[in-house]
């Protein structure tokens, strides 16, 4: 299938290693001019020389950032096309262990991240009738994981965004979805030091996903082709969800 992603202009947050780094890889496959964003600029130098892709260094937990990190994008790779929202993961922690402190960053660094960018980059969009807004979110969002209350939590909310947003930009020709990884290989998960053989026979497809596996459908997802999906919150879970 033609993705008809040649010469669009994506960014990916968050994309110096992970499902950020897969997912930049992917469209730039498919012909697309992409840039990447991450606080630690020597990975982000060394990720964006790999791919070929702009690396812009930025603290998304920062306020304000996000409206910056649109505004050099544009500057470096034209209007934007595709906005692939995606940050580090908030920290571990049960609700009892949470102060106010905790749950504000959060927020900033999950939620307002997102907000930020997405009001930036919309309006061009908008006036261009093509765009694409894909929100990195969890299975967390659908069914809460173990010790992960801020995940559980902030991302559900952003369910809810993805719904209303979607409704108020479709008939700009833009679409907005979420993309819920399900437990994939990468540096993230071996810092929450999870049991991986434990948690392979958990999931009906008996492993873990690559992240490549997640960057294909988000691919799909930011394409021309899939410009009929709107509003839609889409697992790439070996079927764990539909399990629970
Ligand atoms: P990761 O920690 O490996 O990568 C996160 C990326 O975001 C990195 O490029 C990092 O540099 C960047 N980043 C982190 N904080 C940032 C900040 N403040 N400013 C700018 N850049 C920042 O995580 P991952 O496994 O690739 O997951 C990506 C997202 O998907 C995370 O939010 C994670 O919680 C979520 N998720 C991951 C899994 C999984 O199994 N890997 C499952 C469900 C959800």
């Amino acid at each position: 299938m033609n993705l008809g992603l040649e010469g669009r202009r994506a960014l990916v947050m968050g994309g110096s290693r992970g499902l950020g780094k897969a997912i930049a890889q992917a469209l730039v496959a498919e012909g697309a001019r992409v840039a990447i964003c991450a606080r630690n600029a020597e990975r982000l130098g060394a990720t964006a020389l790999e791919l070929g892709v702009e690396g812009i260094v930025c603290d998304l937990s920062a306020p304000g950032a996000a409206a910056a990190l649109i505004r050099e994008t544009e500057k470096r790779i034209g209007p934007l096309d595709v906005l692939v929202v995606n940050t580090g993961g908030p920290p571990p922690g049960l609700f009892v262990d949470l102060s106010d402190a905790a749950w504000r960053a959060a927020f900033e660094g999950l939620w307002m991240s997102g907000v930020g960018a997405i009001r930036s980059a919309l309006p061009g969009m908008r006036a261009r009738r093509w765009g694409r807004v894909i929100l990195i979110t969890s299975i967390a969002a659908r069914e809460p994981v173990a010790n992960l209350m801020l995940s559980n939590s902030l991302r559900a909310g952003l369910h809810g965004l993805v719904n209303a947003l979607s409704r108020e930009v479709s008939a700009d020709q833009v679409t907005v979805n979420a993309l819920m990884p399900g437990y994939t290989l990468t540096e993230r998960l071996e810092e929450l030091q999870l049991d991986v053989t434990k948690l392979a026979a958990q999931i009906p497809a008996g492993r873990l996903a690559r992240p490549q596996e997640l960057a294909a459908v988000a691919a799909f997802l930011a394409s021309d082709p899939a410009g009929y999906v709107t509003g839609q919150a889409i697992a790439c879970d070996g079927g764990l969800l539909q399990s629970i």
